[in-house]
């Protein structure tokens, strides 16, 4: 793949700033960010960090462009959304290859992510039309009472490297739509991928002549998020990534009576049950624990297999993982790329010499790959490891590709283990069985803000409010009715 071509496709330089007001490239001055791919570890380019000057520049144009936009009907911005889905279909395969060489995930997942931009797209132009508010019957004679939903001004979104452009498009999409404007602080690992959104964005800013602060951009590391977090201009920050950042980001905008919606770790689990049909099983756990190499918020990391059925599992799991090709993403060969950096690899090592040390069992060892077509030093091999759900190692989210499995002996007990982590983001089982299934389901059951049966725990339809329960945040976004969260509401 020729990343320089791909860039040049995109309208970006590999030297480029790292702020903008719509179409405005800031001469930023701020720190420098090299992106090196993890697929081959190759320098993509470098990008200036925003300053404190460039973030309060973008603020006073994003409020300005506020005044501007609030006052548009919401079917016409609806049609600049619209405008922007086309504009991301032209562009799908370029944006689709640069996120996965600069994040590496595979080509298809890249070309997914784009997709999932594309419909948050249809499906804001379509709410667009649907914002809605509840008339109710007043307690005083020849009144009336309702409730209406108004825009709230600036959002900020900050967002992780796991999904580089997704994010934003959901937040952002729906923001739009709704009267605000928004000010992204992407991810430090994956400032490329942002520049280029931001491009395609001003593109249909430029061509309807709208006020340029609809869309601004300050790329930079956790200190221009916490421009965000700290300003009082921005009455709404939707934050994702680590809970440790939400733990901070909550914090900070609380102090200052500001909206958030955290979406944060996870520590998804599956339960296989007798009455499942194993041949899915295992090919949703696969694909849940190994896809874009456990970097998924919704990535499977424990298994709760029926004791009858423990050692067929194992047995099948760990046969299919030998059959796992790990290499470049961009070939379509392979099953599994690169984690992010070398931080993230000495966490993978770390987490591995903990599971050992808290009394965990490895079954798939793992390990860095070396040689040649690993240069970047970053791909390593899936692990399994036996466990107990106590183990304060699996009590914790490590980013990366490592499975832990344990047994039950009834469903009651199998929910009670898939709900004793301090996470709460996605969860599956695989049954049959109708009862199970219902248990798992009911208000007793999953303690999840995603809750599957019959398919993984990774993924999300965007149709959906996406998020989880406890210290995955309790955000929601994307689809269902979670664009109540971008506006305020007035009786
Ligand atoms: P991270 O927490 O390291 O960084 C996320 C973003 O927060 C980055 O843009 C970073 O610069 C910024 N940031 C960090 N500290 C900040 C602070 N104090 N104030 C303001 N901004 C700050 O996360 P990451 O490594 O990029 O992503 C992986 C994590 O994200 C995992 O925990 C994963 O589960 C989570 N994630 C969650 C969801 C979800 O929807 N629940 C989706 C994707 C990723």
């Amino acid at each position: 793949m020729n990343i320089q071509s791909i860039l040049s496709s995109l309208g970006v330089e590999s030297k480029n700033s790292g702020a903008a007001i719509g179409a405005k490239w800031l001469t930023t001055n701020g720190n420098t960010i090299s992106s090196f791919s993890p697929v081959d570890g190759n320098l993509i380019g470098e990008v200036t960090a925003a300053t404190e000057k460039d973030y309060e520049d973008c603020i006073r144009s994003a409020q300005e462009a506020f005044l501007d936009w609030r006052m548009v009907p919401a079917p016409q911005r609806g049609e600049i959304v619209r405008q922007f889905g086309d504009a991301l279909r032209a562009k799908k395969e370029d944006l689709g290859a640069l996120v996965s060489y600069e994040m590496g995930k595979s080509y298809q997942e890249g070309l997914g992510e784009v997709q999932e931009m594309i419909d948050i797209c249809d499906f804001a132009v379509g709410l667009s039309r649907q914002l809605s508010g509840i008339t109710l019957h007043s307690e005083r004679t020849q009144h009336r009472m309702y409730e209406q939903y108004h825009p709230l001004g600036v959002v900020g979104i900050i967002s992780a490297f796991n999904f580089p452009v997704a994010v934003w498009a959901w937040n952002a999409a729906i923001a739009w739509v709704c009267g605000n404007v928004c000010i992204w602080k992407p991810s430090e690992k994956t400032p490329f991928c942002a520049i280029a959104c931001q491009k395609i964005m001003s593109n249909v800013i430029k061509k309807n002549n709208l006020p340029e602060g609809l869309s601004c951009l300050v790329n930079g590391f956790a200190d221009v998020g916490e421009m965000i977090t700290s300003c009082d201009d921005v009455p709404l920050v939707s934050a994702t990534g680590s809970t440790e950042m939400g733990r901070k980001v909550g914090k900070k905008v609380a102090e200052r009576f500001g909206k958030t919606i955290l979406e944060l770790g996870g520590n998804n689990a599956m339960i296989i049950t007798p009455e499942a049909d194993i041949n899915i099983a295992i090919v949703g756990v696969v694909f849940g624990a190994i896809g874009t190499a456990g970097q998924r918020c919704t990535t499977t990391r424990r298994l709760i297999i029926h004791e009858s059925i423990y050692d067929d599992v194992k047995a099948k799991l760990v046969s299919a993982y030998k059959q796992i090709k790990i290499g470049n993403p961009l070939d379509e060969n392979n099953h599994m790329g690169p984690l992010i950096d070398k931080d993230s690899v000495n966490c993978y090592l770390n987490a591995i010499e903990k599971i050992v040390d808290d009394g965990g069992k490895l079954v798939v060892p793992g390990g860095v790959i070396n040689g040649a077509g690993y240069d970047s030093g970053c791909y390593v091999k899936p692990v399994i490891a036996e466990a107990t759900n106590d183990l304060n190692i699996v009590q914790t989210e490590t980013f990366a590709p490592i499975l832990y499995i344990m047994k039950y002996s009834n469903i009651s007990e199998a929910i009670e283990i898939q709900n004793g982590v301090p996470q709460g983001l996605s969860s599956s089982i695989m049954t049959n069985n109708l009862r199970e299934a219902e248990a798992f389901l009911a208000h007793s059951g999953s303690d999840c803000g995603i809750a599957n049966v019959n398919i993984g725990t990774s993924g999300a339809e965007i149709g959906g409010a996406f998020g989880g329960e406890k210290e995955t945040g309790g955000g929601r976004e994307s689809g269902s009715d979670a664009w109540k969260a971008y506006m305020r509401r007035q009786t």
